[in-house]
This record gives C-alpha cells, sequence and structure tokens, in this order.
C-alpha cells in the first residue's frame, strides 16, 4: 500500500502554535520534506522529534517531486512543511500535491497558521470575501498594473510583502487607490513585536515611514472598493450628525444606516476628533 503526504502547517512566529495533531504527524511520519532544513530542525528539537528531514524546495520542487512519489509509492509515509505556516500558500509544494493527486496518492491537510488568515481576522477589514494576492511583483510597473487591475475590486484585498518594498508598495497604492483608502499592516504576527495598524493609505504610509514600521514580516490588507465607498459614506454621516448626537447613540443610529461595524465607527469619530483638533 503506498504512503501518505501530510500537509502540515506550522508556527509563524510562535512555536506555541502548532496543534497536536501536526506534532503527532511530525512523530510519525518517515520523512520530512522541509524548505529549509535548519529552520525546521529549530521547530523539530523544540518538540523533541527527530525525524530525517529532506530538502524541498522552489528551485528543486519538479525533480524532487517524483523522487518523493517513488518513496511513497515504496509505503513511505511523508510530512511536509514550510519555514512558517500552511505549504503551498506562497510557499512551494503545488507540483507535489497535483502529482500525487494525479497518482491518487492521499494527500492530508494538518490545518493551522497562516499569516493572511490571521492578518484577516485581526485586521478589521470585512472578512466575508476577500482575494488573497500573495506577493506583488517586485518591478515597480509591473505592481502598479497589477494594483490597478484590483481597484475596483469589492473585497478586501490581501498582499504578502517584503519590508524593504513595503514603502514603495505603499505609495504605489497611494497612486492607484488614492489617499483615503482604508488599508491594514498586519506585522510580526504572533511575535514579540506584533504590530497590526488601520489607517487610510496616506496616514499608512506616514506612520510607516516615521516610525520604521517596516520592519519584520508583513501583510498588507486593502479595504475593499465598495466597503471603501460605504466606509466614506459613513464618515459624512457622522460629520453631519456628531453635532447633535454623542457616545453609543451617535454609534447605533450610523450602524443602523450603513451597516459599518460599531468598531470601525469609534474609530472614525476618533478619527474625525483628531483631525479637528
Ligand atoms: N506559507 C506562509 C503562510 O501560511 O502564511 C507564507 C509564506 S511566504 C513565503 C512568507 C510571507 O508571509 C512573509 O513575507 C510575510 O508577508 C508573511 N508572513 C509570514 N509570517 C508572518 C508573520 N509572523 N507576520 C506577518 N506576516 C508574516
Amino acid at each position: 500500500m503506498s504512503g501518505k503526504l501530510y500537509i502540515v502547517a506550522t508556527p509563524i512566529g510562535n512555536l506555541k502554535d502548532i496543534s497536536f495533531h501536526a506534532i503527532d504527524v511530525l512523530k510519525s511520519v518517515d520523512l520530512i520534506a522541509c524548505e529549509n532544513p535548519m529552520h525546521t530542525t529549530k521547530l523539530l528539537q523544540h518538540y523533541n522529534i527527530k525525524k530525517p528531514l529532506d530538502k524541498f524546495f522552489d528551485h528543486n520542487e519538479k525533480e524532487k517531486s517524483k523522487y518523493l512519489l517513488q518513496l511513497l509509492n515504496q509505503g513511505k509515509d511523508i510530512a511536509l512543511v514550510s519555514d512558517a505556516g500552511t505549504p503551498l500558500i506562497s510557499d512551494p509544494g503545488f507540483n507535489l500535491v497535483r502529482l500525487l493527486k494525479l497518482e491518487g496518492i492521499q494527500v492530508i491537510p494538518i490545518a493551522g497558521p497562516c499569516a493572511m488568515v490571521a492578518a484577516l481576522s485581526a485586521s478589521g477589514l470585512e472578512t466575508n470575501e476577500f482575494s488573497f494576492e500573495g506577493f506583488l511583483p517586485a518591478k515597480q510597473s509591473l505592481r502598479v498594473k497589477c494594483l490597478q487591475r484590483l481597484v475596483l475590486d469589492t473585497r478586501t484585498l490581501i498582499f504578502y510583502e517584503s519590508p524593504h518594498r513595503i514603502q514603495q508598495t505603499l505609495l504605489d497604492s497611494i497612486q492607484v487607490f488614492g489617499l483615503m483608502r482604508i488599508a491594514v499592516i498586519a506585522r510580526e504576527l504572533t511575535k514579540q513585536f506584533e504590530t497590526i495598524k488601520q489607517l487610510p493609505l496616506g496616514q499608512l504610509y506616514q506612520w510607516v515611514h516615521r516610525d520604521r514600521q517596516d520592519r519584520g514580516e508583513i501583510v498588507f490588507l486593502i479595504q475593499g472598493a465598495e466597503s471603501s465607498h460605504r466606509h466614506h459614506e459613513m464618515t459624512d454621516l457622522l460629520k453631519v450628525l456628531m453635532p447633535y448626537l454623542h457616545g453609543k447613540k451617535l454609534v447605533e443610529v450610523v450602524r443602523e444606516y450603513t451597516g459599518v461595524s460599531k468598531q470601525t465607527i469609534y474609530k472614525a469619530i476618533e478619527r474625525i476628533n483628531q483631525e479637528s483638533g
């Protein structure tokens, strides 16, 4: 009987963010295919797991997949992990899974951390519909084109971004979406310096630039077009009502008319108060 491939999600920072199921699987398999053995060794040592590791990364994925298929056909069980989070999500593994599906080998996901899900869940942006865009192109002209394609998208947009490019990406986003579109930077999630900041793009750029927030690992999110429109409506309504209504009553009325979450309305009130000095 052939073996199974387990796609095992591992922590994105905090080593405690791993499931009992994942640990059981890592302890039980014959081999762990990983992006960077040094990185994975740290995790395994933390949980006292000793297993042979095999390097599986972007540049050897096709060749290595054939080799892993042979082992699976010999009945060996294999776990695939990446350096952080869920394998295949902006990480290697797709060619392997596609091949194994064609060959009728069982592929079993062991669910766990994923930076984009963690960021979205705590972003305050709409979660019903979203589009995960992975990394934007490194070349600026292509990056701008990509953003332009998304300008009318009503879903929350989620990107992975490297710290050395985030400032330029924010400037490109301002060029395409305008200064006022709400966006979020979710930095160093689950780690010591975790920071999640929601601001209009213009202010978000200033904050990153001023406070040197262009460090560590970053998920960048942009509010969808429709909810952005709703956000403008909500801000306008607040400005009209604020001289007459306050506190809970104000928030209830604005929520009733716009459907925007209480948390977002309170933030908007805070911002309007700050702006008016
Ligand atoms: N497979 C991973 C996952 O499930 O999230 C993502 C791998 S991708 C190569 C690495 C990118 O994920 C980073 O550049 C960053 O954008 C994001 N990321 C990973 N860990 C993060 C963290 N702790 N905080 C914020 N972003 C993170």
